[in-house]
């Protein structure tokens, strides 16, 4: 009756560092069939519990700037100290068009590249339940950031919250399960939306229904 198109959502999250994206992200991979998150790829220093590959694909400045000239990326930005970050194209449009719901997990900057190439992105936004938490979330997870680099982070979350009217929905990451189970549903409304619809059959229906009618009458 209904065919759905075959190729997968792009969903894009974003939220300040530390609210809590990444582990949200790492739950929904796992609950979630053909749901992914590709890895970007980043001129940032790696973190003591990072891993190259896992977390991000690091590269050097110059490396990075290798890979722009050649087209490499769907969107970029550059974060927090001017840092590089990126996102794949090959393999993104490689996995929309298996049919895999792609996360990018990226900065408001990004995101409004994302949403003008593919309009019907849907953009959540994750926030901390308040700033003393945030705070707390980032030295909890470690990285050895100073005072100053603090600072650097609150301003930056600053900005991007100023661009949270921008987004489709936004989750405030308290209770991490109750977080979780939002961004699921999220995900399955966006799986039911009518442009999903590639082909609806109205000649079958219509027979369906005459089918149905003559046997009322007998
Ligand atoms: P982000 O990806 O947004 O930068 P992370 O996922 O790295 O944030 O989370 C930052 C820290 O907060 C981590 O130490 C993580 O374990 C912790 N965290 C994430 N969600 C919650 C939550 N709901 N309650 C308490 N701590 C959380
Ligand atoms: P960090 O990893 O340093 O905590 O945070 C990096 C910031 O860059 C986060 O806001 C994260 O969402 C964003 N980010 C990560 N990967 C990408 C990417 O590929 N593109 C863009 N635009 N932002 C990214």
């Amino acid at each position: 009756m209904i065919k759905n198109k075959k190729n997968g959502e792009l969903i894009v999250v974003s939220g300040p560092s530390g609210a809590g994206k990444g582990t949200v992200i790492d739950k929904i991979l796992k609950i979630r069939e053909n749901t992914v998150c590709p890895i970007s790829y980043t001129s940032r220093p790696m973190r003591s519990k990072e891993v190259d590959g896992v977390n991000y694909y690091f590269v050097s400045t110059d490396e990075f700037e290798k890979k722009l000239e050649n087209g490499d990326f769907l969107e970029y930005a550059r974060v927090r100290n001017g840092h590089y970050f990126g996102t794949p194209k090959k393999e993104v449009q490689k996995l929309l068009d298996d049919g895999f719901d792609v996360i990018l997990e990226i900065d408001v900057q990004g995101a409004k590249q994302i949403k003008e190439i593919f309009p019907n992105t849907v953009l959540i936004f994750i926030l901390a339940p308040s700033i003393k938490e945030l705070k707390k979330r980032i030295i909890a997870r470690g990285g050895g950031e100073n005072r100053e680099q603090l600072i650097d982070r609150f301003k930056t979350a600053y900005k991007e919250i100023n661009q949270l009217p921008k987004y489709n929905y936004v989750v405030v990451n308290d209770d991490l399960d109750d977080a979780v189970s939002k961004v699921d549903s999220i995900l399955t409304s966006i799986k039911c939306r009518v442009d999903r619809i590639e082909e609806l059959d109205l000649n079958t229906i219509e027979e369906d229904i005459h089918e149905t009618l003559v046997g009322l009458n007998q």
